[in-house]
């Protein structure tokens, strides 16, 4: 077999970045000229986190062949070149489903199906179904040692050891090493314990990723290196840095990679981290700034919106600049002053969302954003909120809304299309009673873009394929309505049947999209439309809390 494994598990506590530490282990690796794929494995036993509050698990993330799935693939394809797809993450219902229903067809030959082998079986064979076509797969172990539902997971990956050899596969533990003010120490025993739980179900890892707020000193290190049998070089400090897109530099400078390819027998060159020493120098140094409020339902969990808060980022990134972003909640726009509580904001933004909640807080928001013409930017809910407001209040659709959240208006401009065509061009029915998991619109689709419009400037292309997550699509019979007073659709489907883009005529910048740019914005290659709003939101300066716009004009539509 031509690829290599790198197993990472967690300890001590979750929310240690293992995500991060897994892409940035990618990100070198592909570095050193080598091609890599990750997979990630989720304890839970959810069939896919698609139902799941964004609140409980953080944002959903979408790949191209409309998989639902956990945000860490977000980091994966952010930090490497990495195709994400439904073979990148599997969680135990996924697991347990697909044994069982080689069980009922009698595939088991009458055996009794058990953890193990059937269920270890399977999960090997999603880690062995991506080798064949890369260097090296980095297997990514959801939940911490010690969790009862990680265990067979865990089992999988020991057993991988023996089947393709100790030259072929590495585990990698990362595990918290505190600081204890009152005693001015890091403190190695959380290492040493979620280490024992490991041994005692058979890992004995070969580097151990140590999560901390300072430097391991060469003793710190000893002790760990002696208590947890690994070798000095093999403990690595991984600091808390200021900028996520710091850490691939952090680990080559304590030696990951080095001790990796060492260790798996990988002949390459040195690493070239040029472009991330770039990356993070203009992160640092930012010429300008800009202020972006984010109007969202689930803006109490930073996770929920981890794919937008980096696709915001990196469109600051490509001008030069530091987004500071401020998370307004659109329960309490509702109910207060919007001048007051997007003060300062030089761009405005709606992201995606399911659900009543808030609804009118967002709507609330675009009508601010649209009469103080401040750049405005809605995606998926954003771009349909946007379509209410502008009916409601322009074309004068008093009752305008989308039949997701009143199904007895006499305008609904957004509606559940009954019938559409799928990716796979099958023809899709659905109705309100349709089943929550299985009636999205969901992955890669084409959209063709008008030339005089923003898209166009931003993407500089006709045609362009974005990922979409959405029930309710624009309602064509409103077309007409809208396009009268000022409203134009600037992306549609190729048929020409679904809109996929909307614009104000007379606005310096306000794009709505149907589906999710942000799932596809690299650190490396920020994604255009961010990258306009952002320049555009430069060209703002906002308006104080009286709603008096500050001195200073807004930037032509060009943004400048
Ligand atoms: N709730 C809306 C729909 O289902 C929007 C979904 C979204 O923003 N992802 O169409």
């Amino acid at each position: 077999m031509r690829s290599k494994f790198i197993f990472i598990t967690g300890g001590v506590v979750s929310s240690l970045g293992k995500g991060l530490a897994s892409a940035s282990i990618g990100a070198l690796m592909e570095s050193r000229g080598l091609t890599i794929s990750l997979l990630k494995f989720d304890p839970y036993i959810n069939v896919d986190p698609g139902t799941m509050n964004p609140f409980q698990h953080g944002e959903v993330f979408v790949t191209d062949d409309g998989a639902e799935t956990d945000l860490d693939l977000g980091h994966y394809e952010r930090y490497t070149h990495a195709k994400m797809g439904r073979q990148n993450n599997y969680t135990t219902g996924q697991i347990y489903d697909a044994v069982i229903s080689k069980e009922r067809r009698g595939e088991y030959l009458g055996g009794t199906v058990q953890v193990i082998p059937h269920i270890t079986d399977e999960i090997k064979g999603k880690v062995l179904d991506l080798a064949d076509n890369v260097d090296l797969v980095i297997v990514e172990v959801g939940g911490t040692v010690g969790d009862i539902e990680s265990l067979p997971f865990l089992e999988a990956i020991r057993q991988l050891q023996s089947n393709l050899g100790r030259e072929n596969t590495a585990y990698i533990h990362l595990t918290l090493v505190p600081f204890i003010e009152t005693a001015g120490e890091l403190k190695t025993k959380p290492t040493q314990h979620s280490v024992k739980a490991l041994r005692e179900i058979g890992i004995q890892p070969d580097i151990i990723l140590c999560r901390t707020s300072r430097f391991l000193t060469p003793q710190v290190k000893e002790k760990i290196s002696l208590f947890c049998n690994v070798e000095k070089e093999a403990v690595i400090t991984a600091k808390d840095v200021e900028s996520i897109y710091e850490v691939p530099i952090v680990f080559h400078q304590e030696g990951l990679d080095d001790r990796l390819v060492e260790m798996l027998n990988i002949w390459t060159g040195r690493p070239n981290l040029r472009p991330w020493d770039r990356l993070v120098k203009r992160i640092k140094n930012p010429k300008r700034l800009t202020s972006i409020a984010v109007v969202g339902k689930y803006v109490h969990l930073k996770d929920s919106y981890k794919s937008l808060h980096e696709a915001l980022i990196h469109g600051g990134i490509a001008n030069d600049c530091r987004v500071d972003l401020k998370y307004v909640d659109s329960e309490r726009m509702e109910k207060e002053k919007a001048a007051e509580l997007l003060e300062g904001a030089s761009g405005i933004l709606v992201p995606g969302g399911f659900g009543q909640r808030g609804i009118e807080g967002k709507i609330k928001a675009v009508k601010y954003a649209r009469e103080n013409r401040i750049p405005y930017f809605g995606i998926c809910l954003g771009m349909q909120a946007a379509v209410i407001e502008f009916a409601r209040n322009v074309a004068g659709l008093k009752r305008a809304h989308s039949s997701e959240f009143d199904v007895n208006t006499t305008a609904p401009v957004i509606y559940l299309m009954e019938q559409w065509v799928d990716r796979k061009k099958v023809v899709q029915k659905r109705d309100i009673h349709s089943d929550k998991g299985g009636t999205m619109r969901l992955g890669i689709y084409p959209c063709k873009v008008e030339e005089e419009s923003l898209a166009f400037r931003a993407y500089n292309r006709k045609m362009i394929w974005e990922r979409h997550r959405h029930r309710y699509e624009f309602n064509n019979g409103f077309r007409e309505a809208l396009t009268k007073s000022g409203f134009k659709m600037s992306g549609l489907s190729p048929d020409g049947d679904l809109v996929e883009i909307i614009e104000l005529k007379d606005h310096p910048w306000f794009l709505g999209c149907q589906f999710h740019p942000e799932f596809k914005s690299h650190c490396m290659d920020p994604h255009p439309l961010f990258r306009d709003f952002i320049r555009a939101s430069l060209g703002n300066k906002g308006v104080d809390s009286s709603g008096k716009r500050k001195k200073g004009r807004a930037r032509s539509r060009q943004g400048g």
